[in-house]
């Protein structure tokens, strides 16, 4: 098959947030997406467990997607109890038929400045095209002077048709100032958290309380019954990188 050409969103997504919609709308207007797949993570790089579920947390992001007629929500990272890797994820996308030139990875710019520490980097770079997003703080005019090694792989999104090997894309479009991090803290707050999530994912964070002070704590009461993987096993690595 032709002319395909598919975007992988991977994070955490504890909760999905506006900031993460403003990145796939982004990729999809600049790189001309046919699809994108947005993969909820077991478990996350270089940080603690997440607050809420697996199980919630993809939920959050299929309600987030309606409306979005080429987005889908992949559970291909979430049930097998171990960490994932993204080198392994874009493998399952080889092993399904996809051409690494078919695949872009999304990523933030402030996750891809971090790309030397992932699992099989520098392989990594030759199983997708990396789309690069500017987030606030990072801007993707700041990537090549970051990582000079990487420069000469890295072209403007423009490129995305003529280019016939994995490429870096530097997108530069604005994206919500917002994090996970911080809407989990003002919801735990009792603070408003409207606008920087989609309704839909505002409406399952309340009505399971996902982000209330005991979540965030790790007290026992809903979360333990209802809102985490209680049986979810410690991190045995890293989502992207080692050790
Ligand atoms: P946390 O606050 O828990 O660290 P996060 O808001 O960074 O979470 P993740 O799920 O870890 O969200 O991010 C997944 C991907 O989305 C990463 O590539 C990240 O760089 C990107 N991303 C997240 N938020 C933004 C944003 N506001 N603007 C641009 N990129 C973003």
């Amino acid at each position: 098959m032709t002319g395909r050409r598919i975007g992988i969103l991977g994070g955490t997504f504890d909760p999905i947030h506006c900031g993460h919609l403003d990145v796939g709308r982004a990729a999809e207007r600049a790189l001309g997406l046919t699809q994108i797949v947005l993969i909820t993570a077991n478990t996350p790089p270089h940080r603690p467990q997440p607050v809420a579920s697996s199980y919630h947390r993809f939920a959050m992001v299929a309600l987030a997607i309606g409306g979005h007629e080429r987005w889908r929500a992949s559970d291909v990272e979430l049930g097998t109890g171990l960490p994932s890797f993204t080198s392994g994820t874009l493998e399952h996308f080889h092993d399904r038929g996809f051409a690494p030139t078919e695949l872009c990875f999304l990523i933030g710019a402030d996750a891809f400045v971090e790309i030397e520490s992932w699992k099989d980097f520098p392989a990594i770079l030759d199983r997708a095209h990396f789309a690069v997003v500017s987030r606030s703080g990072f801007p993707v005019a700041d990537m090549s002077a970051r990582l000079p090694a990487l420069a000469r792989r890295m072209t403007g999104p423009s490129e995305v048709a003529t280019r016939t090997t994995p490429s870096i894309f530097l997108i530069d479009a604005p994206t919500a100032n917002v994090s996970a991090t911080a809407i989990r803290q003002r919801s735990a707050n009792g603070e408003s958290i409207v606008g920087l999530v989609p309704p839909a994912v505002g409406q399952h964070i309340e009505r399971h309380a996902l982000y209330s002070t005991a979540a965030i704590t790790g007290v026992t009461g809903m979360r333990g019954a209802l809102g985490s993987d209680t049986h979810r096993p410690p991190a045995a690595g890293r989502l992207h990188g080692q050790g």
